[in-house]
């Protein structure tokens, strides 16, 4: 099998890309890389009011976000299904010359009330076949399925599910308009796009054993299918906007990590194991679809989370400083100009930052003044001790001919012994005075990265507001 698999992400784009789309995505991009096939990117853009190119831009752009590298398919034409209706129209021709389809004229009216009459009886509608061998040459095209029998689903994930025909029905291939029906472009794009491994959401498992029995009116091989289970939300019902952020772009706007958002979609219904945290490398050596489970799975926005704190703290400040420049931007906050320093800055803050906008929001004070004081912690540091300490601080600090995290440990500890304190006390009171509160990265490396001017012009204005003359 290795050398010859083919699979593909087929997304319609009537919205963003959500998380179970991505899932999908990712399965078939683990297969593909696991058993050194190829992934294709399909467009399924047949349901023209609902598709938009703002859409398929925006499902692109979270593949490409996520590393989800395609070997076929957009910006290249022929990807699109709206590029596709000569290759639709040629197949139907075919079937047709070779009587395994027919046309149909019975008024849509006619069917309309058939299906509202059966619905009434709690039945499913199914085409009674009445055109069938009446060799009428025009109006919408019905595959002629077996009336007796079953189609079996030789399900990768499920195993095998059994459809009788007697539940199907000669469904349309190509509406009286001429336009090609969904179930039938997936199965001519799958044969022609020599696709060997479908794997889908299971709501589509039910289009599966028609799609079958046009792969073999065809007279083509059927590929092999594993639908994936639903993402649940946490009260087990199908992930939904009510349940809160479902699209990738929200995660990623949040700030979650790209690499952790795959490995949380990945143990999403597929585990190792009970490994928790996999490389893109391990994912793809490990991936096998058979260890995905036939349940649903639910989404847990704290598990993600957590993961994206994992692959966050594991990430070098050279990194981060590169993921987190736009989300400095977005946040009002220019990135230094200088990486070097911008790096050291998120290595001080990357311990506590679950995503890159916390991150953010725990740098910030190294890019403005703290616009206030913690009342508490004022109201216990900023006081006429306070002031007499800030004073001696400033005073001592100045002089320092040496502006490094060493040298300022060194004036501190010695300034605390005159004083006769802890080093803690000038410590939160530093803090609070740089930073605005009492939880911050090491102070010594952040008076460092903030430099003397800033630092002493916080410690200064801290002193101020202690109040009393200096
Ligand atoms: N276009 C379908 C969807 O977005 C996928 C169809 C398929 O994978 O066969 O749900």
């Amino acid at each position: 099998m290795t050398a010859a698999v083919r699979v593909r992400f087929a997304p319609s784009p009537t919205g963003h890309l959500h998380v179970g789309g991505a899932r999908t995505a990712l399965f078939n991009w683990l297969f593909a890389r696991h058993h050194g096939g190829a992934f294709v990117l399909r467009i399924e853009d047949t349901d023209r009011s609902r598709s938009t190119d703002e859409h398929i831009a925006s499902i692109v752009d979270a593949l490409r976000w996520l590393g989800l590298d395609w070997d076929e398919g957009p910006p290249a034409p022929g990807y699109r299904q709206t590029e596709r209706f000569a290759i639709y129209r040629a197949h139907a021709e075919r079937l047709l010359a070779a009587g395994r389809a027919y046309y149909c004229d019975c008024p849509p009216e006619a069917l309309d009330r058939q299906r509202r009459a059966a619905q009434q009886r709690g039945e499913t509608f199914r085409y009674a076949g009445r055109c069938r061998g009446r060799g009428l040459g025009a109006g919408a095209l019905r595959l002629a399925i077996p009336a007796e029998g079953a189609t079996v689903v030789d399900d990768l994930i499920h195993g095998p599910v059994t459809f009788e025909h007697g539940q199907l029905d000669d469904w349309i291939l190509v509406r009286t308009d001429g336009t090609p029906t969904y179930n039938f472009c997936v199965v001519v794009d799958d044969v022609t796009m020599r696709i060997t491994h479908v794997i889908r959401g299971n709501d589509h498992l039910s289009n599966t054993p028609k799609q079958i029995l046009c792969y073999e009116a065809l007279g083509y091989a059927v590929p092999a299918f594993a639908h994936v289970s639903m993402i649940l939300g946490a009260d087990r019902s199908r992930l939904s906007k009510r349940h809160g952020a479902t699209s990738v772009q929200a995660f990623r706007d949040a700030g979650v990590l790209a690499d952790a958002m795959v490995n949380y979609l990945a143990r999403l219904g597929w585990s190792h194991g009970d490994q928790e945290i996999f490389s893109r490398e391990a994912l793809v050596a490990l991936f096998d679809i058979k260890d995905v489970a036939a349940s649903g799975a639910v989404f847990d926005a704290t598990k993600l989370e957590w993961l994206s704190h994992e692959y966050l703290k594991a990430k070098d400040g050279a990194a981060l400083a590169a993921l987190a420049a736009p989300f400095l931007r977005a946040a009002g906050l220019a990135p230094a100009a200088d990486h070097a320093r911008l790096a050291a800055i998120c290595e001080t803050v990357k311990e506590r930052a679950k995503t890159l906008v916390e991150l953010v929001e725990r740098a910030r004070f190294y890019f403005e003044p703290p616009a206030a004081y913690e009342p508490k912690a004022a109201q216990r540091f900023l006081t006429p001790e306070g002031a007499r300490r800030l004073d001696r601080l400033c005073a001592r600090l100045g002089a320092e001919p040496e502006w490094t995290p060493a040298a300022l440990e060194r004036a501190y500890r010695a300034l605390t012994e005159e004083l006769g304190l802890e080093l803690v006390d000038l410590a939160q009171l530093s803090r609070l005075a740089l930073t605005g509160g009492t939880a911050s990265p090491p102070l010594f490396d952040v008076l460092g990265l903030l430099g003397r001017e800033e630092a002493l012009a916080r410690l200064r204005r801290a002193r101020a507001a202690a109040g009393g003359t200096p």
